[in-house]
């Protein structure tokens, strides 16, 4: 499987970076973003390197799909947002910012303009709560 050192969600796909980690299949692991745009903003990545849409796998890109329906279950029963925003950047003119493929789910909610990339780091023991629950919510 291709992976790449300096590529931060390769070390965390390989357990070498930490992530609080909600679900994991030989295809994709999905985690909290550390920078949460709300609670339980989550990432889906697949585990294979590729940078963007241009060059990842559709089998892959299939199986991240088919894992935001499970998370997005799993996010209604913790937190029941109003609703779900689903984002995916591809080069950095797009927003990318972290290039390994991945896909974005932010809870969203009535009268809160809120931006996908927050600058503030998670607080560790909200996060960590979080990945719990979730994890105890997917099905
Ligand atoms: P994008 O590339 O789609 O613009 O966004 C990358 C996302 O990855 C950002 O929301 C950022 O907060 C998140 N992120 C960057 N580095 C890390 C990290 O080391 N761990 C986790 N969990 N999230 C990260
Ligand atoms: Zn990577």
């Amino acid at each position: 499987m291709h992976q790449l050192d300096d590529c931060i969600f390769c070390q965390i796909a390989q357990g070498n970076a930490p992530a609080y980690k909600i679900h994991e299949d030989e295809l994709t692991l999905t985690f909290l973003d550390i920078f949460p745009a709300t609670a339980g903003h989550l990432l889906i990545i697949t585990k294979e390197h590729f940078t963007d849409i241009f060059e990842a796998r559709p089998e892959a890109l299939a199986r991240v799909a088919s894992n935001s329906v499970l998370m997005t279950k799993a996010l209604e029963k913790v937190i029941a947002p109003d609703g779900l925003g689903i984002y995916q950047f591809n080069r950095a003119c797009a927003g990318q910012t972290v290039f390994h493929y991945h896909m974005h789910l932010i809870p969203q909610f009535e009268g809160k303009d809120i931006g996908i990339h927050s600058k503030q780091a998670g607080d560790p023991e909200q996060l960590a709560a979080m990945a719990e629950q979730l994890k105890a919510a997917i099905q």
